[in-house]
Order: C-alpha cells, then structure tokens, then sequence
C-alpha cells in the first residue's frame, strides 16, 4: 500500500493496523522533555510512539499520552518491549503488568521481546524464549495487547519461535537502515508475512553525511533522513525515527510528497555496509 501521511497504516498478519511511521524514544529520559516532544510529534501528526522498559520513560511516555488533548488514547499506537531481564513466564507477566502500570494503560497495541538471546542464557534460549512467548500468547488472547512480536530476531530466532508456538510473531524490529540493509532477515520476515521495523533508521545519526546519500537526498530537494526514512517505506519497512529536535520532528515526517526511483533504490539497498552499532543478536552481554 502507497502511504501518504502519518496515519496511514500496514496491516499485521492479525489484521491490526500500524501507523506506518512511528516515533521512537529511545535515550529520552528527562519527564519533561519527553512529553514535550511527544506532544510535538502528536501535534504533527504521528500516532505511533515507539518505547521500551530499559529506555526507562514509560512513566513520562503514560504522562504525556495522557496529557494531550489532540487525540484518545485509541487513536495512537503504543508499542513496549520486555527487558532481557525479565525473560521467563511469570517474570513476563510481572514485567508486563509494570510496563502498562507506568504507562498509565489499560491495554498495550504491540508487546516486542527486546533482544532473542541474553546474558546468562545463551545456552537454553530457545527455552527462554519460548517460556516468554508463552506469556505474550496468554496476553495476547487476554486482549492486553493487539499485537505480539519480537526485537532484534534472525531468522533462526523466528525459526524457533515459529516451529514451537500457535501464534507467530507479527513484527521484528530490527537495525535496518541504508548501509545495514539486513536482507536476509527482512526476506524472512516477509515471506512469513512479519511486518518489519527498522530501529535506527538513520544509523543513530551516523548515516547522515554519507556521501551516495546526501548526493541522492539532494536530487530529490530532501535532506538524508528524510531519504532514509522514505527509503524503508518504499522497502515496505516501518521506521521508528528518533529526534528531541521540533524541526527534524516534522521533517522526519515531510517523506509523503517524494518518490525514490528504482534505479536510486537499488544503489541505497545495495550499499555496503557502514554505519552499524556492531551490535550481534547472539552475543550480545546485557
Ligand atoms: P535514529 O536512527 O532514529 O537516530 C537518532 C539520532 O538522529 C539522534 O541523534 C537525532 O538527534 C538524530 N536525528 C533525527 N532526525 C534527524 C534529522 N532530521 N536530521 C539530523 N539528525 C537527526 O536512532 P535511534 O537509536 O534513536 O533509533 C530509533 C528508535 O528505534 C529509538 O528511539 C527506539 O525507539 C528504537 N530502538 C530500538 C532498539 C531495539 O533494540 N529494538 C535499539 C535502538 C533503538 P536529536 O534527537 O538530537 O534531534
């Protein structure tokens, strides 16, 4: 589907409509500056808003959903993910039971497993990873969250998941930007109709003076992030673009009224690797 502003959505595998860009939040801690830019994002137009337990802002997340007056709480989509942690079934729930108490919730719209394999588990994981997705199905089917899925999985993460469980993921959100294209993992997921977000779609900002896409940019009258951000959505990507700065607030929301012409397509999908966090799903120590 062609999207042409904020609210325009892709459809999950259960039918669950996303706000095809969301706004994400990661290293925003201050209460302050947290409701003041998600009013601004609010303002601007975007309806989903991208959190974590670890980014440690849930409390000021809830605050400001519940502060504005521009929309319901129906009308925005929130996403959360379980902190590596808290693994497991019960300690799932207990997690899970916090994350909606902090955000001032009576429901989550998507619930994210944050990392596949972690610190202290690397040899069971496939355990822990099954006793936590058994939780999120309990949730699931509770109706606390519309949505189930997962974070920073390979396909032989899904894999496990997919050959042990009744309910597939419905999203990966995963680093995925020009310069860290993830093929294979994205190949997966859409084959197996799992909707992918790419977290860090700017590169953490490291994408931004690269030469082939400040010079593409230029063409099309864009700056770099926009051309990332316009790039995972011609992929059929959702991006979680972050910004605490009003003005890139709204460019990162001004990528309707510009089309990447296939031959700039393929130059950006095919780039070579650059701008990364380095970060391995199997052997992360956190
Ligand atoms: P991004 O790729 O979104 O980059 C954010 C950086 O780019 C910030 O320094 C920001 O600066 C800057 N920036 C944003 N827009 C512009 C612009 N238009 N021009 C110039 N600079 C700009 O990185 P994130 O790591 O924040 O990833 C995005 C979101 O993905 C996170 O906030 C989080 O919600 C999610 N995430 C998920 C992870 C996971 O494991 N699932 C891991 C990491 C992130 P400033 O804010 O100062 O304006």
């Amino acid at each position: 589907m062609k999207m042409n502003n904020l609210s325009d959505c892709y459809t999950l595998s259960n039918s669950v409509e996303i706000p095809c860009i969301g706004y994400g939040t990661f290293k925003v801690t201050d209460n302050e500056l947290v409701i003041k830019t998600i009013q601004t994002a609010i303002n601007i137009g975007y309806r989903h808003i991208d959190t974590a337990a670890i980014y440690d802002n849930e409390k000021s997340v809830g605050h400001a959903i519940k502060s504005n007056n521009v929309v319901s709480r129906e009308e925005l989509f929130i996403t959360s993910k379980l902190w590596n942690s808290e693994q497991g079934y019960e300690s799932t729930l207990a997690a899970f039971d916090k994350t909606l108490k902090d955000l001032q919730l009576k429901y989550l719209d998507l619930y994210l497993i944050h990392w596949p394999v972690v610190k202290g588990h690397k040899e069971d994981c496939q355990k822990s990873i099954m006793d936590t997705w058994r939780a999120f199905e309990k949730l699931y089917k509770e109706d606390k969250i519309r949505a189930i899925g997962v974070s920073n999985f390979l396909p032989h993460h899904l894999n496990i998941l997919m050959a042990n469980s009744e309910t597939k993921p419905m999203v990966n959100q995963i680093e995925l930007h020009p310069g860290q294209n993830q093929s294979e993992t994205v190949l997966f997921c859409q084959k197996n109709n799992i909707l992918v977000e790419a977290w860090g779609p700017l590169g953490q900002g490291k994408m931004l003076n690269n030469p082939t896409l400040k010079e593409i940019a230029k063409k099309y009258n864009k700056n770099v992030a926009q051309l990332c951000i316009r790039w995972s959505l011609q992929n059929n990507i959702l991006p979680l673009p972050k910004s605490v700065t009003s003005s890139r607030i709204s460019e990162n929301a001004n990528v309707f009224d510009f089309e990447i012409n296939n031959k700039d397509m393929e130059i950006i999908d095919t780039m070579p690797y650059s701008g990364g966090s380095g970060l391995n799903p199997d052997n992360i120590d956190f």
